[in-house]
This record gives structure tokens, C-alpha cells and sequence, in this order.
């Protein structure tokens, strides 16, 4: 438990005013990585949007990962 980050990465986010617990085991704690979305592939198939970041949330229990756009998730440390 635990075990994937430092306690100081560790963050609960919500989304749509919503809390956002892991789809696998309900956890609330994750750890955070922003992701690159574009790619040299990206622009040949239009996807503007994809020049842009996602946030994954890593559980902290469980390591399942959760992948949103930039801006969409609200983290709090805890
Ligand atoms: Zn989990």
C-alpha cells in the first residue's frame, strides 16, 4: 500500500466536481505523470487537439492508471 510514490507527489483529484476513486480497486490517492499526447503521427491525421497534455493518475494501491486531458482534473495534494 502505497508504495508507488513519494508521500509528497500523492494527490486526491476530482473531476466535474466530482471525487475520482480507481476503477479497480476504489482508491482515492494517486500519483501524477503528464503525458504528451502529440505525435509525429498526430498532425497527419488532424488531431489539433492532440498537441496538448494529459494527466495520467496512477493508483496509489493498485498502479491502475486513469488518463485525462490537460485541464479537465483537479488535484489536491495530500
Ligand atoms: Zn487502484
Amino acid at each position: 500500500m502505497g508504495n508507488f510514490f513519494n508521500d509528497g507527489a500523492l494527490v486526491t483529484a476530482t473531476v466535474l466536481d466530482r471525487s475520482i476513486s480507481c476503477s479497480y480497486c476504489q482508491g482515492t490517492v494517486f500519483g501524477t505523470r503528464r503525458i504528451k499526447l502529440n505525435t509525429s503521427g498526430a498532425e497527419f491525421f488532424g488531431f489539433a487537439w492532440a498537441n496538448r497534455e494529459s494527466l495520467a493518475l496512477i493508483c496509489d494501491r493498485c498502479g491502475g492508471l486513469h488518463e485525462f486531458l490537460d485541464g479537465v482534473v483537479k488535484t489536491t495534494a495530500v
